[in-house]
């Protein structure tokens, strides 16, 4: 089928954290089950150009793409449903936007001209939404608007939003989220919130086509019927998005309310007969109903914060339900971790994931930690710092090598085992310029990691400055770890492993950016199953508790 293609808006209203990232993601999931092609982006209206240089109290998990873009975690979860990567495109911020146009103007683009919010602005949000459609990859653009409607940071986006369905017509659509609280006092759901938030994007000229309203109850008939009149669209375009036990739940939610239905009538696509959702669904029975449950710990110094975390919590469940098990995350913080009190800390784990981070604190935790995980045949995964943890351990443990470190930490260690490379210590200015997205890797034959892949080369995704230090491998090698995954093109090792150990590896990369619901990621499903193996547990052990993710 060849159309031209179809942009999808989605804004939210009332406030924030309503879902719009997953709202976003099931409709795209439901439209590419229905046979299109489908891509999603962000657009973000903070000033910073990327948030990789927040920190992930303030924005949670900074989530990287194959071409090395710092984006919004909310890319992770568009990944995770459509297994289909996003770019540097998918993720468009206020300070992009002005960065490009002051630029323009200081080229002498605008020249004789007064450079203003509308048009200038709103002219280069739109040419970034175009430019997915432009690839010609995607018949479907959606692209959600972050913040909250009426917010005064998202005001150029909603013009745009405007203006786009001015040009486009029926090749635009808008796709409203919204809440709809219930009062306990009288036992109602209440429409007036729906009703405002409505109002305020009509006050900006944009009539949305589609209310999504996220409510704890079903909303009724007469309920359904006076919003539509109330915000003037159709009964049938009054979705209800009740509260779902896991995000995976709600593709299908929105499928009996028959969201993509109405999406296609409206932009005057055929609405295909089938429907291929088998594997999701597939997927979401392991998940809800698991054989067996394991504790995993994961230590990290951002735990207060999950969202930190994302994409690893999520990859664990992916990897869990293709072991028909529930990966119970206990959060562990790694600033109160010591050599005193690790033993009890840990005890009972199953397996531990030592987690990415920047900076010194909690880091003598994160190796404590992994200590404990070697000495005591815990399966470990050590994720980026988490690796580079691992090798100060057993540098440090093993070696004898007492104040082995890295640099970024101990710039005067006598024993650098972690350290920049020449070229990076060139460089002075933070943003965007760590090593960044995928890169090649090849493992060796006789590792575990290969028996785990089972392919002699991978890429997977970075977000580093420093690098295990080349001239320390050959004593590693001696003492009992190997670097089992070398970047073929700087003889970086990206992987370390233990030889003496039932499963024991570091990563450099962040191999959960790569987890997808239809791709589970081979290591955390090697990790799953390794928890369960030390575990011992039979097909018998029975799991109670209910499911949450
Ligand atoms: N701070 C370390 C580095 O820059 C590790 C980064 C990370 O864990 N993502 O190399």
């Amino acid at each position: 089928m060849s159309i031209g293609t179809k942009y999808i808006f989605v804004t939210g209203g009332v406030t924030s954290s309503l879902g719009k990232g997953i709202v976003s993601a099931s409709l795209a999931k439901l439209l590419q089950a229905r046979g299109y092609t489908v891509t999603i982006q962000k657009l973000d209206p903070y000033i910073n150009v990327d948030p990789g240089t927040m920190n992930p109290y303030e924005h949670g998990e900074c989530y990287v793409t194959d071409d090395g873009a710092e984006t919004d975690l909310d890319l992770g979860h568009y990944e995770r449903f459509l297994s289909v990567p996003t770019s540097q495109a998918n993720n468009v911020t206020t300070g992009k936007i002005y960065q490009s146009v002051i630029d323009k103007e200081r080229r002498g683009d605008y020249l004789g001209k007064t450079v203003q919010v509308i048009p200038h602005i709103t002219d280069e949000i739109k040419s970034r939404i175009r430019l997915l459609g432009k690839t010609g990859k995607y018949q479907i653009v959606i692209t959600e608007i972050g913040g909250t409607v009426g917010d005064i940071e998202s005001h150029p986006y909603v013009e745009a939003v405007r203006q786009m369905k001015w040009e486009m017509g029926k090749d635009c659509l808008v796709v409203h989220l919204t809440l709809m609280p219930y009062l306990s006092t009288t036992g109602e759901l209440k429409t007036k919130p729906t009703q405002h938030s409505v109002k305020t994007l009509l006050e900006y000229g944009v009539q949305p086509d589609v209310l999504v309203c996220r409510t704890e109850h079903k909303i009724n008939k007469d309920i359904r019927n006076k919003v539509a009149l109330f915000c003037n669209v159709e009964p049938a375009a009054v979705i209800e998005a009740l509260d779902a036990s896991t995000i995976y739940e709600v593709p299908l939610l929105m499928e009996k309310e028959k969201l993509d239905v109405v999406v296609l009538s409206k932009l005057q696509l055929p609405v295909p007969e089938n429907i291929y959702l088998d594997d999701w669904k597939e997927f979401l029975h392991k998940l809800k109903n698991p054989k067996f449950e394991v504790k995993v710990g994961l230590v990290g110094k951002y735990v207060e914060l999950k969202e930190s975390y994302k994409s690893i919590s999520e990859a664990l469940i992916h990897a869990g339900a293709v072991n028909n098990c529930r990966v119970n995350v206990q959060w562990i913080h790694s600033e109160w971790i010591n050599e005193e009190n690790v033993e009890e800390k840990l005890a009972g784990l199953s397996g531990i994931i030592v987690a990415p981070g920047f900076g010194k604190r909690g880091i003598e935790g994160k190796i404590s930690a992994i200590r404990y995980a070697r000495e005591h045949e815990v399966p470990f995964l050590g994720i980026c710092l988490g690796m580079q943890c691992a090798v100060i351990e057993f540098a440090r443990n093993v070696m004898g090598k007492s104040d082995a470190h890295s640099t970024e930490i101990n710039p005067s260690t006598s024993n650098p085992v972690i350290d920049l490379l020449e070229s990076q210590k060139q460089i002075t200015i933070k943003g965007g310029t760590m090593r960044l997205g995928a890169y090649p890797c090849v493992l060796n034959e006789e590792s575990k990691v290969f028996s785990i892949y089972k392919q002699r080369e991978i890429a997977e995704r970075h977000r580093h400055r420093y690098e295990f230090n080349n001239e320390y491998l050959g004593d590693f090698e001696k003492a009992g770890m190997m670097g089992s995954g070398v970047n073929p093109q700087g003889d970086l090792v990206e992987i370390v492993e233990l030889k003496n150990h039932p499963w024991f590896i570091g990563v450099q990369f962040h191999p959960e950016y790569k987890s997808t619901v239809s791709n589970p990621h081979p290591l955390f499903v090697g990790f799953v199953s390794a928890a369960i193996e030390i575990a011992g547990l039979s097909r018998k052990t029975k799991v109670t508790s209910k499911i949450d993710s």
